[in-house]
């Protein structure tokens, strides 16, 4: 892994991050394919998008169709057809927000499938295996995600859980890393692993993470935990607070967030990847986002427009067909709609990264930002912009 920073406004970072399967573009985000497939969308349209990396869910293809599957398919990149990067979360968050009747030990989660009842075990040291096998580019250690609201003995418990896990999900990953090949089904032989920050909206907290996750030593570092109902500024406070202690050389990844906003503006409190659903699941609950705001594709009013859903946007989308068609195509639940809708709102995310990447660039992110608030948001200027 390389990563290499090129230009700096603010806390805002311009970067590239060399992967064994290609170099991703920093500021980025990373469209969710869960299941090793980003809903309603191909891979060739996900090239043609820009889309230089995507995030894959260790939990759903340990599930189903299995790790050694996919291993014997010769990786999920050779699986699914996608050459570009991939970074695998580490099934912790979904064990805890999806899977029936599970139980927490010291060990790791004991859960039942939600697809079958049948028992599974995940450990920070089997979620390394089950990653390994993946050959995701980017593997994330086995974390606990303390839920909001928690009170801060919940919180300093899965922080502090978290910290044993990610020792002896890092040795584990080393181990894999020195095994000789014959012994590891592994596709990906330079796959990398990030450390999670977690610790709830406590400072202190996340500031024992921070120093902990550092101790052990990781290739990058995220922060989970976030995004999960908090206040957005608090959230904002958290980032900011968090980010700033992590390693200046390593990339800082905001798992799990967010909206235009929360990536324009955790940019600016130094982080350089993103990942969320929001494109992807808004699209096909038929809302659109745009340069001045979110649009309700369904609406009454949009029965008869012939504009396109952005006039500024350069999707595929907007290039060939009008709001009437698309509003046509979602109130008649036809297939294409949710294609449709999610080339133009993963355009519009993967875009929004692109300005802002030419932005740090130019040395302008607080003009794009200032603008960006102003137009999308609508929120009051002076509010969160002295970070
Ligand atoms: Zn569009």
């Amino acid at each position: 892994m390389d990563f290499e920073i090129s230009h700096r406004d603010g806390f805002a970072r311009r970067a590239r991050l060399r992967l064994a399967h290609g170099v991703i573009e920093t500021p980025a985000f990373m469209p969710v394919g869960t299941r090793g497939a980003v809903k309603g969308v191909t891979v060739d349209e996900l090239h043609a998008l820009g889309a230089e990396v995507l995030l894959a869910n260790t939990y759903h293809l340990h599930l189903r169709p299995g790790d050694e599957l996919i291993a014997r398919a010769g990786g999920l990149h050779a699986f699914m057809g996608w050459d570009r990067p991939i970074v695998t979360d580490s099934g912790g968050y979904q064990v805890f927000s999806l899977a029936p009747r599970r139980t927490l030990t010291e060990a790791g989660a004991v859960f039942r499938s939600h697809l079958d009842g049948a028992e599974h075990t995940l450990t920070p040291e089997s979620a390394a295996e089950i990653q390994a096998r993946l050959g995701s580019d980017i593997a994330m250690s086995f974390d606990e995600c303390a839920s909001w609201p928690a009170t801060r003995e919940a919180a300093d418990a899965a922080m502090t859980r978290t910290l044993r896990w990610a020792r002896r999900g890092r040795d584990r990953f080393l181990q894999l890393a020195d095994d000789p090949p014959a012994a590891r089904p592994r596709p990906t032989p330079d796959q990398v692993q990030f450390g999670i920050i977690q610790g709830g909206t406590f400072q202190d907290l996340r500031d024992r993470s921070v120093a902990g996750t550092r101790e052990v030593g990781f290739d990058g570092y995220a922060i989970g935990g976030l995004s999960v109902g908090e206040p957005v500024d608090l959230m904002y406070d958290v980032v900011a607070h968090t980010a700033a202690q992590l390693p200046d050389d390593r990339p800082r990844y905001l798992m799990g967030a967010g909206t235009p906003e929360d990536l324009v503006e955790s940019v600016a409190r130094g982080i350089d990847l993103f990942d969320c659903v929001l494109p992807t699941r808004n699209a096909r609950n038929g809302q659109l986002f745009t340069r001045t705001g979110p649009l309700v594709i369904k609406n009454a009013r949009y029965a008869e427009d012939p504009r396109p859903v952005d006039p500024d946007c350069g999707c595929p989308t907007c290039r060939r067909h009008s709001r009437a068609y698309l509003r046509h195509l979602f109130v008649a639940r036809e297939m294409n709609a949710a294609t449709l809708n999610t080339l133009h709102n993963l355009y519009f995310y993967l875009d929004t990264m692109r300005r802002i990447r030419k932005a740090i660039e130019f040395g302008t992110f607080a003009e794009f930002r200032r603008a960006f608030l102003q137009t999308f948001s609508r929120r009051p200027p002076s509010l969160s912009l002295d970070v």
